[in-house]
């Protein structure tokens, strides 16, 4: 088995009738960036950049960053890297260089693009980090936990910001960068038609979608039944924020574990996704399961899947495909 999949490195990521869906890498290390290469991944769909500032006592500096933002970009040779800004918060205790006051409730605080905006001296570090960056390759910045469209103005007019300073500066970046949201806060999902204007590509980070719409921790196991993304409530956002992107011609990647569980595989290809990042460890095993379906059926069991009322119906309506 393992052998067979092996053989599927060099494969395309396409349906049985055709369709081709983009599998992405989530890329922690340079050694992610390879393998994901070797792989053939379309990209990397997500970088999270918190790991440059755990374990350490003084902040990443901007040559820093740059370096190993550069690093990657060149690794992927020419595919588009998704370099995540900062998401930090009050559970990430070891990330002494960022100092964060304790919080009750750090998954409800100050995280993500919500410190950023409050830090900003240290976004602006990593904003002109990303941007250089994008001298030499293929960037794309996607900022984490974004609830409402003034945060992503606010990062807009930073990168625009920070992009001419650095040509003044005498460095070359590109001319054009694509800047997108994490949907991952139930109401920038909800109203995702009043802010992707904001953003050139969206991310559905599963992990916390799920976590914040059942009100289950994703870190607690007496919960972990009730975090199920078979929810009727998941299905439905999924769709939906799906659906706006497509009828706005903006991409819509997942980047959370489901994209890389082939248990959901089919779920995400009957509600429309087309573009998946997942580890690099789970992406033969998709692009596997990828192959061995029918676009087209798929798509047409959306409805009955929207119309299911538990976790049972959903598994039946697939069932029924088999
Ligand atoms: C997510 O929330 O699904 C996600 C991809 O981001 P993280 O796991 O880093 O919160
Ligand atoms: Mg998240």
């Amino acid at each position: 088995e393992q052998r067979a999949l092996q053989r599927l490195r060099s494969a395309p990521s396409r349906t049985v009738d055709g369709v081709e869906i983009n599998l992405h890498a989530n890329a922690e290390s340079r050694e992610d960036v390879a393998e994901a290469f070797r792989l053939g991944a379309a990209g990397v769909g997500l970088y999270r950049t918190e790991f440059l500032f755990l374990q350490r006592r003084e902040l990443p500096t901007e040559d820093e960053q740059f370096a190993a933002y550069r690093d990657l970009v060149l690794g992927m040779n020419g595919r588009p890297v998704t370099l995540r800004t900062l998401d930090l918060g009050a559970d990430k205790a070891d990330a002494s260089g960022v100092s964060l006051a304790r919080e009750p409730n750090p998954a409800l605080g100050l995280r993500g693009v919500r410190l950023s905006l409050a830090r900003p001296a240290l976004f602006r570090t990593q904003m002109r980090a990303m941007l250089r960056a994008s001298g030499y390759g293929f960037v794309r910045i996607l900022v984490p936990m974004v609830t409402c469209r003034e945060e992503m103005l606010q990062v807009r007019a930073l990168a625009v910001d920070c992009a001419r300073d650095l040509r003044t500066e005498g460095f070359e970046i590109a001319d054009h960068l694509d800047i997108g949201a994490m949907i991952e806060v139930p109401a920038a999902a909800l109203a995702l038609p009043t802010m992707i204007d904001t953003m050139d590509f969206v991310s559905i980070g599963t992990n916390d979608l799920v976590q914040y719409l059942l009100a289950a921790d994703r870190g607690n196991d007496a919960v972990a039944d009730i975090a199920s993304p078979l929810h009727p409530a998941v299905l439905r956002v999924l769709h939906d924020v799906i659906a706006t992107g497509r009828r706005c011609g903006k991409p819509v990647a997942v980047c959370g574990e489901l994209a890389g569980d082939i248990r959901y595989t089919r779920v995400l290809l009957a509600l429309g996704l087309t573009d998946f990042s997942m580890h690099p460890g789970t992406m033969l095993e998709v692009r596997n399961a990828v192959r061995g379906c029918e676009h087209a059926a798929l798509r047409k069991r959306s409805a009955a899947l929207l119309r299911a009322r538990d976790r049972d119906a959903i598994l039946a309506v697939l069932a029924r495909l088999d």
